[in-house]
């Protein structure tokens, strides 16, 4: 900080007006968490200066050496955080995590299921405002007044009626639980796949606290700075990896593709270039602040 106080006092003083804010104002926004003072490090040290495109050990450019052990780092704790067996922590942020996981299961004006906006869902579920709505067939499923929970009945019909190659489920706003196995369950009748958008509720899944979708969801998605208390960034993950269901194969060997490499893929080059590994390397220390018994308290 005393670097930008003497290079540029202008911005600097503008930082220290809102650390007055943060300090002196109680913040009741769902959505944000304070990083801890290591997390904000990593976050502003010298990774920002790594170009890295590709995955460790397979990237577009050399040097990539130690900005590979912080994103393997990164990989391995959060995997052993949510019990996953794979896990991508490139993408930029949550809507970027769920663009990239749409990219990898459907194809655009394919139909796909998300809580409505206004029923405590998100933008990239299906809003006509977002590239979800305006790519993809959505269809909404709503809570029901009397409980402010999932109406089962409503999304059982709706699903059966659309047919839906894929299911979101999460939201932005939803009270109690996410009912992982209920969705799962109707999932199953109608063969579709069930995307877990974790972003809000991860700091608790982390903790044992909420329930897990790892065994019930094929792909589950995040946001970092939510309660998860890491910097702003998303996340991708599976409970295991295996062989992708449309049979796509690698173009030289002819080898079927595994779920995990088509998901690397559609994070990049699919949707993104190259990766914050700066922000990277702070998803690896809250991962492991996460992993604390502190953590959970
Ligand atoms: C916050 C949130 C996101 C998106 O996160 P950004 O990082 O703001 O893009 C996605 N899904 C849900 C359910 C969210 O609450």
């Amino acid at each position: 900080m005393s670097v930008i106080k003497r290079f540029d006092p202008e911005l600097f003083n503008i930082i220290q007006r809102e650390i007055q804010r943060e300090i002196s104002t109680l913040e009741l926004i769902a959505s944000e968490n304070f990083a801890s003072y290591a997390v904000l490090e990593a976050a502003g040290g010298v990774m920002t200066n790594k170009y890295a495109e590709g995955y460790p050990g397979k990237r577009y450019y050399g040097g990539c050496e130690h900005v590979d052990e912080a994103e393997n780092l990164a990989r391995v704790r959060l995997r052993k955080l949510f019990n996953a067996g794979y896990a991508n922590v490139q993408p930029h942020s949550g809507s970027q995590a769920n663009m990239a996981a749409l990219m990898t299961f459907i194809n655009i004006g394919d139909t796909v299921m998300g809580l409505d906006l206004a029923h405590g869902g998100h933008l990239t579920h299906g809003s006509p405002v977002n590239f979800s709505g305006q790519f993809y067939n959505f269809v909404s499923y709503h809570v029901a007044k009397s409980t402010g929970r999932v109406d089962f009945d409503e999304f059982h019909k709706l699903a059966v009626q659309h047919k839906p190659k894929l299911i979101i489920c999460g939201g932005s706003a939803y009270p109690r639980f996410i009912e992982f196995e209920q969705f799962r369950e109707i999932a199953n009748k109608i063969g579709a796949f069930l995307m877990a958008d974790i972003a809000h509720p991860s700091g608790l899944i982390a903790a044992g606290l909420h329930p897990s979708p790892i065994p019930f969801c094929d792909v589950i998605t995040s946001t970092t700075h939510k309660t998860l208390r890491g910097p702003r960034g998303g996340i991708i993950m599976t409970s295991e990896d295996r062989e992708n269901p449309w049979g796509k194969t690698a173009p030289k060997s002819g080898r079927v593709k595994m779920m995990s490499e088509l998901i690397d893929s559609a994070v990049m080059p699919g949707m993104q270039g190259g990766p914050l590994m700066h922000i990277i390397a702070a998803k690896a220390v809250a991962f492991g602040e996460a992993l604390k018994p502190e953590f959970k308290i």
